[in-house]
């Protein structure tokens, strides 16, 4: 989960990495109080979860309230690369900046590590940095038990080559940003401008944090960072039923048990869609090893509920949970579906295979189902899934 800004900042601070006060606020009105207690002077920045917002005008000074209220307006439903501003921060103004400066840490997957990058060529453009002078962006790894310590940010300070003058602060920032990082199960923190102003501080002006949505269970406080307002609601009815499910944009409803078939199901009906008016997959679901008749219906619901979905494949190969089960899960699915009152019109093709798949295909033809199309192949049955969708 990525966060915006103003949470990033509010955490950096929670774990002593330097900030300036700085308040969220959604109406122009509420900037005269903010930029009043922030005294007077105020930076106005955009709170969307992109980059390059000083570029495009999401961030400008204010020089007192009255200008803090105007700034607001013009930033407050400015469009940034797609992206609507609907809230702003508004921050003490820094004194003059002398430098800036980029620091993060990462989780370096290929090289099943972490890793800490900085440079003295901070600011807006850190990627074309790395692109056009990758010397300038140093890379050391961390190790995840050693974790950085006094000594390892002193080894990050030379290999960036920050100015002597500056050189203790940064190593004790790069100390408390690695216990922001680890305390907050955190994927990515970023500070870009890492900046040194005019009377000596180093500060951290903007932030970039993503966490672990994998830990969760034992981050209670983190979901009080969820934007909900940008949640799918898809995502978010499917989140609440304990399903696992993402939304993708094509026109075949996938349902599957076990991670590995369902992706392996996503790539079957995207390369059976290409000939068939390039159909593709319309989302992804794992109903995992139970498959019990609910779990079955609260996933038909949220796919059923997807506009978008012409066609569903109910892919089950039959394990611990036999086939006739699953069988009987489908079939007792679409009756509560239709006690609850949905229309349920759209097609399934059903592939059973595994432990018990003859008694499971028996139970669907004696259902007799007009929407249950069974298929018994894989193959065959995505290939009947884009037909169908395609024909919609
Ligand atoms: P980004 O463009 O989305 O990365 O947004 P930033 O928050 O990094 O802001 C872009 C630039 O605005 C920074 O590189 C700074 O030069 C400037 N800036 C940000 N905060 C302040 C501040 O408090 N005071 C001043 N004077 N400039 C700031
Ligand atoms: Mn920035």
């Amino acid at each position: 989960m990525d966060l915006f800004e103003y949470q990033a900042r509010d955490l950096f601070a929670k774990h002593d990495v330097p900030v300036l006060a700085g308040e969220v606020i959604d109406t122009p009105a509420a900037a005269r109080e903010v930029a009043e207690r922030l005294g007077g002077k105020a930076v106005v920045k955009a709170q969307v979860k992109v980059g390059g917002r000083g570029k495009a005008g999401g961030v400008k000074l204010a020089s007192d309230p009255d200008d803090a209220v105007a700034k607001a307006e013009q930033i407050l439903g400015m469009d940034i690369k797609g992206h609507t501003v609907h809230k702003v921060m508004l921050a003490e103004t820094a004194p003059e900046i002398a430098a800036e400066y980029y620091v993060s840490y990462l989780l370096d997957r290929a090289n099943r590590t972490f890793l800490a990058m900085a440079s003295v060529e901070g600011g807006m453009d850190i990627e074309e940095v790395a692109a056009t002078k990758p010397e300038a962006l140093a890379k050391i790894p961390v190790d995840a038990n050693e974790g950085v310590t006094p000594e390892k940010a002193r080894e990050i300070v030379e290999a960036a080559k920050f100015p002597a003058d500056v050189a203790d602060q940064i190593a004790d920032i790069l100390v408390t940003l690695w216990k922001t990082f680890v305390a907050e199960d955190a994927l990515l923190v970023e500070v870009n401008p890492l900046a040194k102003v005019a009377d000596g501080r180093v500060l951290a002006l903007d932030g970039k944090v993503s966490l672990d949505a994998n830990a969760e269970f034992r981050q209670p406080e983190h979901e009080a960072l969820e934007d909900k307002d940008a949640a799918d609601p898809l995502e978010a009815a499917a989140k609440a039923k304990g399903l696992n499910y993402v939304k993708l944009d094509g026109e075949v409803g996938i349902i599957g048990n076990g991670a590995g078939l369902v992706m392996s199901t996503l790539d079957v009906v995207a390369y059976a869609g290409e000939k068939h008016g390039e159909v593709k997959p319309a989302n992804f679901l794992d109903i995992g090893g139970g498959a019990s008749a609910e779990v079955m219906a609260n996933g038909l619901e949220i796919i059923l509920g997807d506009p978008a979905v012409k066609s569903v494949f109910v892919n089950v190969f039959g394990g611990i949970t036999a086939c006739d089960a699953v069988a009987n899960g489908i079939v007792q699915a679409l009756e509560l579906l239709h006690s609850r009152g949905e229309d349920v019109t759209k097609p399934l093709v059903v592939r059973l295979d595994g432990n018990n798949a003859e008694e499971g295909r028996r139970i669907l033809t004696e259902a007799n189902h007009p929407l249950i199309q069974q298929v018994d192949t894989m193959d065959g049955a995505a290939e009947r899934a884009a037909e169908l969708a395609a024909a919609k």
